[in-house]
């Protein structure tokens, strides 16, 4: 009788060691950290200046948008500096016109 006892703790600590290892894994997948963020996933921006593709972190944000160098949003930056006094003079001609 006292074998039989023996052999039913036995199977249920089996059983019971079975179904830890079983459900073991799931909480350890949660517990894993995210994957370290991939480089080749950045987002990319374009150079409102000339065109060229370049990570967004890289890029220099200025007027109008985003920019490779710092040459280039100068040029960018003086072009529309030119083109609002350009559209200024213009305003200040129609207005002494009337
Ligand atoms: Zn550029």
């Amino acid at each position: 009788m006292i074998k039989l006892l023996f052999w039913i703790v036995l199977l249920a600590v089996i059983a019971f060691v079975l179904g830890f290892k079983r459900g073991r894994p799931a909480p350890r997948e949660a517990q894993r950290p995210p994957p370290p963020p991939q480089r080749g996933l950045e987002p990319m921006v374009s150079c409102t200046e000339c065109g060229a593709h370049l990570p967004a972190s890289e890029a220099l944000p200025g007027r109008g948008g985003q920019f490779c160098t710092a040459a280039h949003r100068a040029s960018h930056e003086a072009r529309l500096e030119a083109a609002e006094a350009a559209r200024a003079s213009v305003g200040r001609d129609d207005a002494g016109r009337s």
